[in-house]
């Protein structure tokens, strides 16, 4: 979507000079409206940076686990502008992120047994260390909850992975789709 989807009330200039969204909005007024009937999580991704109220100067990401919806920033993990020669460590940055807040929304807490995309996170060096699977205990506890093809879904994740140039994540969905077969 355009990002003229956003009205100028839940816009702001931040003290950097970027322009950033209320996150709240993009939840209540675009992804919960938006979310289908038969879905259990909507995630949302932007290029904005994003605010969760006007005292905080930015948030990474805000998400309503209640409502099934939420929504992540790429903006911070450029370490500044987004450029071509950044924008892959950006992007696994946004999966990983993503893909935790998703692991919640399906129930998940946080993981101790292994490096995992569940492991608790408190700054983007920890984030970067942390591997964009989920560990085989996660994807067991994700499987029972929605009994989903894991074959297929490892051979999506492994195309996936290997459209966007993520080496590690690649290699790490054929080892995961080599035990399965
Ligand atoms: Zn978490
Ligand atoms: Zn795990």
């Amino acid at each position: 979507m355009p990002n003229t989807i956003f009205p100028e009330k839940v816009k702001r200039i931040s003290k950097e000079g970027q322009e950033q969204v209320l996150a709240g909005y993009v939840l209540d007024s675009i992804l919960i409206k938006r979310k289908p009937k038969d879905a259990i999580v909507l995630m949302g991704i932007t290029e904005k940076d994003l605010f969760p109220l006007p005292e905080w100067n930015y948030v990474f990401g805000l998400a309503s686990y209640e409502d099934g919806v939420g929504v992540a920033s790429i903006y911070r993990f450029a370490d500044g502008q987004l450029t071509d020669s950044n924008f892959n460590k950006s992007l696994l940055r946004l999966i990983k992120i993503s893909s935790h807040e998703i692991g919640h929304m399906f129930g998940i807490s946080h993981c101790l047994n292994a490096n995992c995309v569940m492991n608790g996170t408190n700054s983007l060096s920890e984030t970067d260390y942390h591997l964009a699977r989920a560990c085989s205990l996660c994807q067991r506890k994700l499987n029972s909850s929605i009994h989903y093809d894991n074959k297929k879904r490892l051979l999506e994740l492994k195309n996936f992975f290997e459209k966007q140039h993520l080496n590690t994540e690649l290699s790490l969905s054929q080892q995961d789709l080599n035990l399965v077969q």
